[in-house]
């Protein structure tokens, strides 16, 4: 049977599925209507639109894109509660009463269920025009009634048809640990390879770089203002030596696969024996570079390639240059930036991983360069009249110079710390497999990307078989990556799970109190491309919490309906989205004011304040901001406060560094941004205390807060005043000049 005809069958046969239980059971408690068998080709997860509008047109998982189909499935959906399908799935199995019976069972599962033929009865139905005879599961019985009655719930099941007999075949889509991942090293558990568009190309080895923390904070660098901007002279003036840019056919996301593309290309156009400059490469994880050329034996224009799908977004670069020259000053040029400011003027420097330093010194990623420089290529008198917010089609360049410490090195250049999927899956996989932290820690899938990576969320929480207790527990939503971009935001999660996972007294605290769900990476597959922004969408995922479609933007919106669940069963004391900043220095937070209701006005800046106190030489209160503005109506922090979260914050840590205290003038470095995680959590145990002393500590701060606030609307309405007078002196100035001229002329 042709393949298509047999994916056709296997989705007539899961509506079927669902049309028949929807009626002989009652919806909401109907366990087929849980189940989404998604007809996908196994070793290819194929989605037919995944381009910025095609959740349109592809309204199910098991639909495909003919309109006709689209209505049927709308209407099978609706009947089969589609909605309540995802707001339960991947949150069920963590249901506090029965967390870990729920994983014995699913660990059972995993042993015997590779292919389950289903104990069936016979049924006719149509399948595009052909007539088919069917046997259907007598689901009450064998396995898929055993795993139903279990009333587990997962996409993972997809049901087939057996070519030979017809019979339907149930069974687990591969990995099938999406419901359990076993804390057993050994256990056939070994985490999912990342899957890439099928027209990216990755190279075999895996790249892992050593940790390092400086032993002293590296300084900024001083901008002298008389730096070199050359301007670009493109390809035409030199020579090309790497090339590579993923093309698809259609210019969105279609088809992924483990490893990418099937066949590698030679991106390295010169002969090796002709050419002895530097060799680079960016088809590695969250690698992007798309284009080196050489002006001069030392001097290169590189090219970023955009965020796949979309000809926007263009700032995050890692790439590796092999058969360095030590003793000569080389100089790069990132060419075709987009953003019209960076802190690359402002004394921050990118950040270099030397193989043979790691080897020999045990040093990682450091700062690196000099003679730095960001700025417009066209015409600056240009640049300087235009508004600043003004992005039009300006690009920019970064300009360094660099010297290699080693002949024939292999050398790594960052936008800052890379943290890769495959990172955040070891270090996921790590607590799984520890004795003490798998005890109070559940790893879960929230759901899957486009492209079919996994999206973890960790729950932390003390085991508690007093149920009374459970319930008081309030939960911590606190979510990272959601801009593939911002690696500062990953280790300030790494830096926050570390903590709460730890054995601290406060960490223990904390998890007698709360119950936290952490969502690491929201984007993994943006991650993986090394895009800057956005999703395989061409999308900004942190613009979409309002409009979310799921079969678009699953993280979003099973993370917004995690969150629904949270607040309907036991509260959220706090919500908090991670992020990096590219154009400011420090680490501060976002959040939203509520200067409508009476009872709440500026609660929600006490938590930033406190933040300021445990950590003030990296984290300004100044900085920080509560207004809502129209631009961000989308983004995780309003649309959660918007569901009456009241501390719902973004927390923005700065590529660059500290202007605070005694880190003035230095950069951030990993265990900086580590320390910020860490004290998000010290903080939020005082923020919570309701120790009499620390609930008048926090009137206190409460008093101060609108303080600053009252000096801060005197200030600006002095300012404006000021300026008002101001611009009324320049009017009499220009009357006078003026009368003057008229009596002259008289
Ligand atoms: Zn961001």
């Amino acid at each position: 049977m042709a393949e298509r005809e047999r994916e056709a069958m296997s989705a007539s046969l899961s509506r079927l599925l669902r049309t028949l239980s929807s009626a002989s059971m009652s919806r909401r408690h109907c366990p087929l209507a849980l189940l989404q068998p998604i007809p996908l080709h196994q070793s290819e997860m194929a989605l037919g639109s995944a381009s910025s509008g095609g959740s349109a047109e592809r309204c199910c998982s098991s639909c495909s894109d003919d309109s006709n189909n689209n209505e049927r499935c709308k209407s099978a959906e609706r009947g089969t509660a589609a909605e309540e399908v995802g707001e339960e799935e991947g949150v069920e199995l963590e249901s506090k009463q029965d967390a870990d019976e729920g994983e014995q069972d699913e660990l059972e599962l995993k042993r015997d269920s590779s292919t389950v033929n289903v104990n069936v009865v016979r049924a006719n139905f149509k399948c595009n025009d052909m007539e088919c005879s069917l046997v259907l599961g007598d689901y009450v019985n064998g396995f898929l009634g055993s795993f139903l009655s279990k009333g587990l719930k997962t996409n993972q099941l997809v049901v087939n048809t057996d070519e030979k007999t017809l019979r339907p075949v149930a069974r687990l889509k591969e990995p099938r640990d999406l419901f359990a991942l076993p804390k057993d090293k050994d256990n056939d558990c070994s985490q999912q390879a990342p899957r890439w568009p099928v027209e990216c190309q990755v190279i075999e080895e895996r790249i892992i770089h050593i940790p390092y923390v400086p032993a002293v904070p590296e300084p900024l660098n001083a901008p002298t203002g008389n730096e070199l901007k050359p301007r670009p002279v493109g390809e035409e003036n030199g020579i090309v030596v790497f090339s590579y840019s993923p093309i698809s056919a259609v210019n969105y996301f279609s088809r992924s696969a483990v490893g990418g593309a099937r066949f590698m290309t030679n991106c390295h156009p010169m002969n090796p024996e002709e050419y002895d400059g530097l060799e680079f490469e960016s088809r590695f994880e969250s690698g992007n570079l798309a284009k080196a050329v050489q002006i001069t034996p030392t001097y290169y224009e590189l090219y970023l390639r955009p965020d796949l799908y979309t000809s926007r977004s263009k700032q995050w670069f890692y790439f590796r240059v092999r058969r360095t020259r030590r003793k000569m000053l080389y100089r790069f040029s990132i060419v075709n930036l987009v953003k019209s400011d960076s802190l690359y003027n402002d004394g921050m420097q990118p950040v270099m991983y030397s193989t043979l330093g790691a080897k020999e010194k045990s040093e990682g990623w450091r700062r690196c360069g000099d003679n730095i420089c960001y700025y417009r290529n066209d015409d600056e008198s240009a640049s300087n009249s235009a508004n600043e917010d003004d992005e039009d089609n300006s690009t920019y360049t970064l300009t360094f110079t660099i010297e290699f410490e080693h002949d024939d090195d292999t050398v790594f250049f960052a936008h800052s710390y890379p943290y890769t999927y495959s990172d955040l899956q070891d270090y996921l996989m790590e607590i799984q497999r520890h004795p003490v932290k798998s005890k109070f820690c559940k790893l879960r899938l929230l759901c899957r990307t486009l492209a079919g990576n996994n999206v973890y969320y960790l729950t932390v929480t003390a085991p508690s078989s007093n149920e009374e207790n459970m319930r008081r527990k309030k939960s911590i939503v606190v979510s990272a990556r959601v801009h593939p971009s911002e690696t500062p935001a990953s280790w300030m999660m790494k830096g926050l799970m570390d903590f709460i996972t730890g054995d601290t007294t406060v960490a223990k605290r904390l998890r007698h109190k709360f119950i936290f769900k952490l969502v690491p990476m929201l984007n993994p597959d943006g991650v993986i491309v090394g895009n800057t922004r956005n999703s395989l969408t061409g999308k900004d995922l942190n613009r979409q919490y309002r409009t979310v479609i799921r079969e678009t933007y699953p993280s979003i919106w099973y993370t917004k309906a995690m969150i629904r669940r949270l607040i309907e069963e036991c509260g959220v004391a706090m919500y908090c989205d991670m992020h990096a900043h590219s154009r400011k220095h420090n680490i501060f937070i976002y959040g939203c004011e509520n200067k409508r209701n009476p009872e709440k006005k500026l609660t929600e800046q006490v938590f930033p304040l406190m933040l300021h106190k445990n950590s003030a030489d990296r984290f300004s209160f100044e900085s920080c901001k509560f207004k809502i503005q129209r631009s961000k109506e989308g983004t995780g922090r309003i649309v959660v406060w918007m569901l009456g979260i009241t501390n719902s914050y973004t927390i923005e840590a700065s590529f660059g560094g500290s202007s605070l205290g005694s880190r003035k003038g230095t950069h951030f470095n990993t265990q900086d941004y580590e320390h910020m995680g860490r004290a998000f959590c010290e903080t939020l145990l005082d923020y919570c205390d309701e120790n009499p002393n620390k609930v008048k500590r926090h009137a206190k701060l409460f008093k101060q807060i609108k303080k600053i606030r009252k000096r801060e609307k005197r200030e600006q309405k002095a300012l404006k005043l000021q300026k008002m007078a101001d611009q009324g002196c320049i009017m009499n100035d220009k009357l006078k000049v003026k009368r003057s001229v008229e009596k002259s002329v008289s």
